[in-house]
């Protein structure tokens, strides 16, 4: 190799940070994972088996329900839950509108038809919109866990008396609690993924179905093995949807962690309300998110809204922070559902955030320096400095 000379600016450019780490996360599981691994190698044992069993019990234990049924990820456990509960074509299903497209797009493949509802100022189903959007062809509400904090199952599962059914989408927040009920075990039937950047990620795909109900569960273990439970007994078309073991033996793994994971979390949140009170003491516009009471939030995102994004966007870029924004537009306003004829003014709040959410870096691990950089660099966005 040559040697070159180049001149070097005075400072030194600040280190980047990035939006997620999931290093330090992987390096702490390897061992347990490789000896799993080995098992698993030797025994050609790939797809369901033990690993996966042992994990579907741990993992429903983890949520407070009484079944987990491990799938090929997210969007089919979704897909599943809602068809293995009875919903299909002709349903109407209620969504809020500021989700991950998944959650509709689930909706949308059991033939269902898809009610966006709004949301409050919390990201979360808002149950007085919900009581708009009630019909007599309603069958589900879906509760999405967003960012981290539950949706207000117990006052969706008031509000929509027992006929209807209540479902959750707890793919962002493994581990999170609500007015004494768990993310995973407080619907009728609830979906997850294990999506490398989850709270609980695998090293692929993967995701899970849980429930109390014996029949539910049952059912979706038939929707996700082509039917069946039986090789060559297909008791109705479902789907190729099981869980690697594999990617079992990772989350088995990453399981007995996540709460001390999570807890980091919750210190690198509160370290950033604290910066964010004392540098937008002044300016109202920038708001933080918030713990609900009685809630155990996970923080799976750190949402902040603000006034100006495209400029707080590009000054983050600038100095090399990882940042994105969850969602850019809502569910109803997408290329994917303008067949449905959905307008502007659906879901007056959820739109109005999309324009101005920003997800700031947050992962277990997250250092003090970093976050205040975050900040620092943010500040002098919105007050118009440039650069220190
Ligand atoms: C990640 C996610 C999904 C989909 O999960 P995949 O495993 O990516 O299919 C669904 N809903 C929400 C809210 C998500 O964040």
């Amino acid at each position: 190799m040559t040697e070159t000379l180049t001149t070097t600016s005075p400072v030194p450019a600040p280190e980047p940070v990035p939006f997620l780490d999931l290093g330090a996360q992987t390096a702490e599981v390897e061992a347990d994972v490789r000896e799993r691994w080995d098992e698993i190698l030797r025994t050609s044992g790939f797809v369901l088996g033990p690993d996966v069993e042992r994990f579907e019990r741990e993992f429903a234990a983890y949520c407070q329900a009484r079944h987990a049924v491990g799938v090929g990820n997210g969007t089919d456990a979704l897909e599943i839950g809602l068809r293995a509960a009875g919903i299909s074509r002709g349903d109407e299903v209620i969504v809020p509108a500021n989700t991950f497209f998944a959650t509709a797009e689930a909706v949308l493949r059991c033939g269902a038809l898809l009610v966006p509802a709004d949301v409050d100022d919390d990201f979360l189903l808002d149950p007085e919109d919900v009581a708009g959007r009630l019909s007599a062809r309603t069958r589900a509400v879906i509760g999405v866990h967003l960012y981290g904090q539950m949706a207000p199952v117990a006052q969706l599962r008031e509000l929509v008396g027992p006929d209807v059914l209540v479902v959750e989408d707890a793919a962002q927040a493994q581990g999170a609690s609500r007015d004494g009920l768990r993310s995973g075990g407080a619907g009728d039937v609830a979906a997850t993924s294990f999506y490398p950047g989850k709270n609980l990620g695998a090293f692929g795909d993967a995701g899970a179905v849980m429930t109390s109900s014996d029949d539910v569960a049952e059912r979706a273990r038939r929707l996700r093995n082509h039917g069946g439970v039986n090789r060559y007994e297909h008791l109705e078309v479902g789907a190729n949807s099981r869980l690697d073991s594999l990617q079992a033996a990772v989350l088995s793994a990453k399981l007995t962690r996540l709460d001390a994971w999570n807890l980091r979390r919750s210190e690198a949140a509160a370290r950033y309300g604290a910066l964010l009170a004392e540098a937008f003491r002044d300016v109202p516009e920038v708001v933080a998110p918030r713990e609900l009471p009685g809630a155990a939030h996970v923080w799976h995102l750190y949402v902040v809204r603000v006034p100006d994004r495209p400029a707080a966007s590009a000054a983050l870029t600038a100095a090399g922070i990882g940042h994105g924004i969850h969602y850019p537009a809502p569910v109803h306003l997408l290329p994917a559902t303008a067949h449905l004829g959905f307008r502007p003014g659906t879901a007056p709040r959820a739109e109005a955030h999309a324009d101005q959410i920003l997800s700031l870096p947050m992962f277990p691990g997250i250092t003090a320096a970093q976050q205040e950089r975050v900040v620092a660099t943010l500040r002098d966005s919105v007050t118009g400095r440039g650069p220190r």
